[in-house]
């Protein structure tokens, strides 16, 4: 496990980046980038799918033994729906084949390192998520709570993706409205006593 630096911070902004474009520009890459996104966390996080008839007839289909599917009396359920995870996750990923190359960065302090690379710009952004994923920071990729625009979150406990849009939650929360009922009956209280 490396120390978090400044080419994963780069590597999560271009994702980012990519992630708000796609979202209106291709949403058939989208689609990708967050079908595997949403397979990463949730194995992260521990929750999964539950598996429907078409996700189990899939598994079976790539070799899966019939009965371990419907349920073996010694596995748990959730056991069941992990190793499906797993399984989707592993054979999404595989239709995006990274090479590797050697380059070299720019001076004055030029050093050999290993760039992989993609034939697609969504495989490129693929490798890019599961190098993320590597120094767990992919989970800090994601979706404003009030705009619902994708960002890096610099503190893992960030919501939102900008100060204002965390204003604007917060005013729109129960809180946010009730505080500002408040201050708006004071003020107008100071008000018609000053014009008293
Ligand atoms: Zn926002």
């Amino acid at each position: 496990m490396q120390p978090f630096n400044k080419e994963h911070e780069g590597n999560a902004d271009l994702l980012v980046l990519r992630l708000n474009e796609w979202k209106e520009s291709s949403p058939g890459d989208y689609v990708q980038l967050i079908q595997i996104m949403q397979d990463i966390k949730s194995l992260e996080t521990g929750r999964s799918d539950l598996l429907c008839e078409e996700d189990k007839q899939a598994l079976v289909k790539a070799g899966a033994p019939r009965h371990l599917i419907d349920g073996d009396k010694h596995l748990s359920d959730s056991w069941v729906v992990r190793l499906f995870s797993f399984w989707r996750l592993n054979s999404r990923l595989e239709a995006y084949l990274c090479y590797p190359s050697i380059r070299e960065s720019f001076p004055p302090k030029p050093r050999l390192f290993v760039s992989w690379n993609s034939p697609t710009p969504v495989g490129q952004m693929v490798h890019l998520m599961v190098s993320l994923f590597e120094f767990r920071l992919l989970r800090r990729v994601r979706q404003c709570e009030q705009c619902d625009k994708w960002f890096y979150a610099s503190r893992n406990a960030r919501k939102f993706c900008t100060p204002l849009c965390s204003k604007l939650n917060w005013q729109a929360s129960g809180t946010g409205k009730r505080r500002r009922r408040e201050y708006m009956r004071k003020y107008m209280q100071k008000y018609r006593e000053e014009s008293i």
